[in-house]
Parts: C-alpha cells; sequence; structure tokens
C-alpha cells in the first residue's frame, strides 16, 4: 500500500518582480517557490535556504500570486526572449492546480509573443495545452530519471509517475508542439547502466521528441542528507559508492568517462546518437 505524503505547507506571497534574468535562457519564471514534488536530489533547494531555512525541502510552497499581475507589467515592458517555467521549482506542481499562477503567466508570455521553454515532472501539465498548441516558440519537455514506477516514488515522492509524464510528452508530441525529454539526473548504479538505461532509451526511442538532454548525478546544496537517506532504503551498500562518485574527484572523473561511454553506445544503438544533447 502506497503511503499518503502530508500536503505541504502553502503560504500565499507576493514579490517585487517575476521575469528574472537568466543563465540558462533570456529570462526564468518561477510562480512557486519550493516543491512539493520534493525529490530527493534536486538543486533547487538553495533558492529558499534564506526564506525557509530548517525546513524540509518538499513540504512547504509559497505560492508567488501576484505573478499573473506582475507579468502583464513586465512582459509588456521587457524585450521579448526566450522564458524557462521553472528553474527552482515545477510549475505544474499539484497547487498549480488550485492557483493556475503558471497557466495565467504563460497565457500573458504568448500573448505577447515570448518564446517558452517548459519542463516539468507533472501531469498536470496537459492542463494547458489549449494555449501551448499552435504556438512554433514553444518547447515542452519531461524529465525522467526512471521508468521504474517505485523507484520515482521513492526519489521524486510528489511528482507524477513516469508512465503519466511519457504520454504527457506523448500528447504534447501529438499537437505539433517541438518537444525534448530530460533524462536526469541519472542515478547511478540504478538507471544510469543495464536494464535502467535501456528503459530509459528505449522510451526516448518511442516518445520520439525533437532531441533529449542526458545529466549526471550533481553534488549540489542540501541534497546529501535526503538523497542518503534515501539510497538507504533503496539498497545502502549504495551510499559509499554514490559518496565516492559525487566527492571524490577521481572517481567522478572516471564515472563521467564511463557515462558518456554507455550512453554513446546505447544512443547509437537506436538511432538516436543525433538528438542526444549531453550536459555534462
Ligand atoms: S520537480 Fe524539479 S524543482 Fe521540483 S523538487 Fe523535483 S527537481 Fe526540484
Amino acid at each position: 500500500m502506497t503511503q499518503e505524503r502530508p500536503g505541504p505547507r502553502v503560504r500565499e506571497v507576493a514579490v517585487g518582480s517575476i521575469l528574472s534574468p537568466s543563465k540558462l535562457a533570456d529570462y526564468c519564471l518561477n510562480p512557486y517557490a519550493g516543491c512539493e514534488h520534493g525529490c530527493v536530489y534536486c538543486y533547487a533547494r538553495f533558492a529558499t535556504r534564506f526564506s525557509h531555512p530548517n525546513e524540509k525541502w518538499g513540504s512547504f510552497v509559497d505560492a508567488r500570486t501576484n505573478a499573473p499581475m506582475l507579468i502583464e507589467k513586465e512582459a509588456a515592458r521587457k524585450r521579448a526572449g526566450r522564458v524557462v517555467i521553472s528553474s527552482v521549482s515545477d510549475g505544474w506542481q499539484p497547487q498549480e492546480k488550485k492557483y493556475c499562477l503558471t497557466r495565467r503567466c504563460l497565457a500573458v508570455l504568448l500573448r505577447h509573443s515570448y518564446s517558452v521553454f517548459l519542463q516539468t515532472k507533472s501531469a498536470l501539465a496537459q492542463r494547458d495545452f489549449d494555449l501551448i498548441e499552435g504556438h512554433a516558440n514553444v518547447e515542452f519537455g519531461v524529465t525522467l530519471t526512471t521508468v521504474e514506477p517505485g523507484v520515482a516514488r521513492l526519489f521524486e515522492p510528489g511528482a507524477s509517475a513516469p508512465c503519466d509524464r511519457i504520454e504527457v510528452v506523448i500528447k504534447a508530441r501529438r499537437i505539433g508542439i517541438r518537444t525534448f525529454v530530460f533524462l536526469g539526473p541519472l542515478l547511478p548504479y540504478i538507471s544510469d547502466r543495464g536494464v535502467g538505461l535501456r528503459e530509459l532509451l528505449d522510451t526516448v526511442a518511442e516518445v520520439n521528441p525533437d532531441y533529449f538532454l542526458v545529466d549526471r548525478l550533481n553534488p549540489r546544496y542540501g541534497m546529501w542528507g535526503s538523497l542518503s537517506a534515501a539510497l538507504s532504503s533503496y539498497d545502502s551498500g549504495l551510499v559509499p559508492e554514490y559518496r565516492r562518485m559525487l566527492y571524490d574527484r577521481q572517481a567522478r572523473d572516471h564515472y563521467t568517462m564511463e557515462l558518456r561511454h554507455r550512453i554513446a553506445g546505447e544512443a547509437g544503438e537506436r538511432g538516436l546518437a543525433g538528438k542526444m544533447r549531453l550536459c555534462f
């Protein structure tokens, strides 16, 4: 039986601006701070280290309820460019069902001819396909770190099941949107080799997106505690292996080299080499 997760503590907050300059694109837009998906390896937790010190990642969400009002002003005033939604949270995490902040901001951006790059782990995103259908300046993709539902539940406890994410990106492709699949971070010894990796690349071949990205697991702010706890319940023998891969420079270089080789081999076997973009 799957244990029900307690809902997050939700705060409604007002922010000063919503369209921020970004290294990933021209701008990023985060209608939420904190993410109920609570991925144990999440790199975004640094963004709330001052506003939510000592609160468990995944247990709180700030809904920036003035985001739709701000974006109306900022989108009109700023140069129309490429916007990533979202960079430090998931724009379609469960609270979005109630607040519709991502949906409302997206509608404004498209009206002002901004290009949008949408990435999610939530099947809720398909609710907004009526907005993006017919837009050539939209890219939509889902993140997959594994196709195994039990593994995903452990490492990404609040996100949609992998099969639901896959269905959503297939739907996006069917309505003519440019699509991608983000395989990352690949979980060492779980989905970065053997059956786990083959299943992921078989899925990419089945979805047939315009391109797919691959990333390795990176050591980032505050993630070790939740990552090692999840690993301990999956297979405690992996804890020292992960520690070495993340924090020992030589082991990490070796791991990276081997991973690149494995990915290239599996992608090549499926005729996917031309669609692959490595992030490391
Ligand atoms: S969905 Fe993204 S932002 Fe949300 S917890 Fe997972 S990795 Fe972090």
